[in-house]
C-alpha cells in the first residue's frame, strides 16, 4: 500500500483544511522564508512580470497606451495594437487561446500558473511577505511578535507594516484602474478636485481596500477557498501530470536523523536495526509552504506548485549527504513506477486544438485591415430623379481608422460601369483611433439600371492600395 493510500485511508488531511481550526477560525500560518534556486528563479520572473504589469498601461505606443482594457467602453489595446468592437470576435478567440493554452500547460504541468504567473501569488509573496519579513523577522519572530504583549516596539513594527501595505494596495489599485480607464483618465482624477471626481476615487479607496484586506488577513485563503480558477485547474492534473511531488518510494519509511545516520554520513558503516527512507521528518517542507500543506501527503487541491518546499526539502538534503530532488517536479507515476512521463492521448487533443486557434487568430490577426469600412443606403430615403433623366440614391459610410496615423480614403464605384459619387462633406481623411461618419450621393444614368433594386458596387482604397470592395443596392422605379 502506498503512503497515499494509506493516507487517504487514515482520513486526515482531505478531511480539512490545515489553515482553518476545526471550530471554524483561522490557523494563521507563519511562512518560513524560502531560499534556493526556484525561489530564485521565481523572483527574477517575478521581477520581469511586476515591472511588466506597473508600466504596461503608462507606457505609449505612438501616443497609446501599450496595455488598456476598457470593458465599459469596449476599447482595447493589447501590447500596443488597437481592438475596436468590431474587432471583438478577435479578442474572445485571443482569451479562448489563452485558456486552451493554459488547459494543455497545466495537464502537462500542472498548475504552474498559481505558483509562478499568478499575481495573488506574485503579490503575495514576492511583495507583501518580504516587506513583512524585512519589518518583523522570520517565521518564529513574527509568531512572537503576535503573541507578544502591546509594546511600543510592537505598535511601531505593526504600524509601519500595515501604513505600507496600505499604501502598496492603494498603488496595485491604481495601477488596475490604469488599465481599465487609461492613465490619462486616472491622472485626471487625482489631480482634479476631490468633488469632481467622487465616483472614481471612491473605487480607488475601495480597490485598495480590498487589496489590503486580501494582502494583509486574507492571504492564502484566496487559494484554498475562493479561486475557482484553482479548482478549474487542479480537475486537469491527473496521475501523470508533473507537479511538486514527493517521491515517497525514496524517502518512505521517514525517521528522524539520528546518531546512526550522523555516523553513515561520515561513511562509519552502522548496521540499522529498522529500514529508512531519505527524509528525516524535518518538516521543512511544511514550514516554508505558504498554504501549510504537507506535501508528502500527495498531490492536493492547497498546493499551488510554488516549489518552496522543493528548495526546503533540497537544503536539507544537501546537509544530510544525500541527493537533491527527495521533492521535486515529477509526475504521481513516474515516482510509483519509476518510469518516464507518459503522454496521453487528451495531450496531444489539447494541442491540436492549440495549433488551430494559433493558427487562426495569426491569420485573422495578419489580415486584419487597417480601416473598417461600411457602405449603406441612407435609411428612410427613396431615390430621386434629376432633370436629365439619371436617378440618385443616399449612402452613408462609415470609416474607422484603426492604425496611429491619419489615413486619406477615396471611393469608387465599379459596378455599374458608369455612376457618379457626390460626397456631401469631407470624406478624407480618417484620424487615426477614429470613427468617421460622411454621405454621398451616387447618381445613375437610366441605362445603367436593371430593375427596381440594381447591385452597386464600390472600392475603397488608401495611398493607392485597395482596403475593401464594398456591395449595396440602388433603388429606382420598377421600370425606370
Ligand atoms: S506543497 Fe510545496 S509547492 Fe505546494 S504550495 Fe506548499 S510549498 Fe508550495
Ligand atoms: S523537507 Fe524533505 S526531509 Fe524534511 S520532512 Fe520534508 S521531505 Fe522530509
Amino acid at each position: 500500500m502506498s503512503l497515499i493510500q494509506q493516507t487517504e485511508e487514515e482520513g486526515t488531511f482531505r478531511d480539512n483544511l490545515s489553515t482553518i481550526h476545526k471550530d471554524g477560525s483561522r490557523n494563521w500560518i507563519y511562512v518560513q522564508k524560502p531560499s534556493g534556486r526556484y525561489y530564485n528563479r521565481r523572483t527574477v520572473v517575478s521581477v520581469v512580470l511586476l515591472t511588466f504589469l506597473f508600466l504596461a498601461p503608462f507606457v505609449r505606443v505612438g501616443g497609446h497606451p501599450l496595455m488598456l482594457l476598457n470593458i465599459i467602453e469596449r476599447k482595447f489595446v493589447l501590447f500596443g495594437i488597437p481592438f475596436w468592437p468590431q474587432d471583438f470576435y478577435l479578442v474572445v478567440l485571443l482569451v479562448l487561446t489563452v485558456l486552451v493554452s493554459f488547459v494543455l500547460f497545466t495537464a502537462v504541468f500542472g498548475r504552474i500558473w498559481c505558483g509562478w504567473l499568478c499575481p495573488q501569488t506574485i503579490f503575495l509573496e514576492m511583495l507583501f511577505r518580504k516587506i513583512e519579513y524585512a519589518i518583523e523577522g522570520s517565521a518564529t519572530k513574527q509568531k512572537l511578535l503576535d503573541s507578544a504583549p502591546l509594546s511600543g516596539n510592537k505598535l511601531f513594527k505593526k504600524g509601519l507594516k500595515h501604513t505600507i501595505f496600505f499604501a502598496l494596495s492603494f498603488i496595485i489599485a491604481n495601477t488596475f484602474l490604469a488599465y481599465i480607464i487609461g492613465s490619462d483618465q486616472l491622472l485626471t482624477i487625482i489631480t482634479d478636485p476631490i468633488g469632481k471626481h467622487i465616483v472614481g476615487l471612491s473605487t480607488i479607496t475601495i480597490f485598495s481596500f480590498v487589496f489590503y484586506a486580501v494582502f494583509a488577513r486574507f492571504r492564502e485563503q484566496a487559494c484554498v477557498v475562493v479561486c475557482p480558477y484553482g479548482r478549474y485547474m487542479s480537475s486537469l492534473v491527473d496521475e501523470d501530470t508533473v507537479a511538486v511531488t514527493y517521491d515517497f518510494t525514496r524517502g518512505e519509511p521517514r525517521k528522524k536523523f539520528s546518531k546512526e545516520d550522523k555516523l553513515q554520513q561520515q561513511g562509519i558503516a552502522v548496521q540499522s536495526a529498522t529500514p529508512r527512507g531519505d527524509c528525516i521528518d524535518c518538516h521543512q517542507c511544511v514550514n516554508v509552504c505558504p498554504t501549510g500543506i504537507d506535501i508528502r501527503n500527495g498531490i492536493q487541491l492547497e498546493c499551488v506548485n510554488c516549489t518552496a518546499c522543493i528548495d526546503a526539502c533540497d537544503t536539507i538534503m544537501t546537509k544530510i549527504s544525500k541527493p537533491k530532488g527527495l521533492i521535486r517536479y515529477t509526475s504521481f507515476n513516474a515516482v510509483k513506477d519509476g518510469i518516464r512521463h507518459k503522454v496521453k492521448p487528451r495531450i496531444y487533443a489539447y494541442s491540436v486544438v492549440l495549433i488551430l486557434l494559433l493558427t487562426t487568430v495569426s491569420y485573422l490577426f495578419a489580415t486584419r485591415p487597417d480601416l473598417d469600412i461600411l457602405i449603406l443606403r441612407q435609411p428612410g430615403t427613396m431615390f430621386q430623379k434629376t432633370g436629365n433623366g439619371d436617378y440618385v440614391n443616399f449612402y452613408v459610410f462609415q470609416g474607422i481608422n484603426k492604425t496611429y496615423y491619419d489615413l486619406p480614403v477615396d471611393i469608387q464605384l465599379i459596378v455599374p460601369e458608369h455612376g457618379k459619387i457626390t460626397p456631401l462633406g469631407t470624406l478624407s481623411p480618417i484620424s487615426h483611433q477614429s470613427a468617421k461618419e460622411m454621405r454621398f450621393i451616387l447618381t445613375l444614368p437610366k441605362d445603367q439600371l436593371s430593375a427596381s433594386q440594381t447591385k452597386v458596387r464600390f472600392v475603397i482604397s488608401s495611398n493607392g492600395k485597395v482596403i475593401k470592395e464594398v456591395e449595396s443596392s440602388f433603388v429606382s422605379p420598377e421600370k425606370p
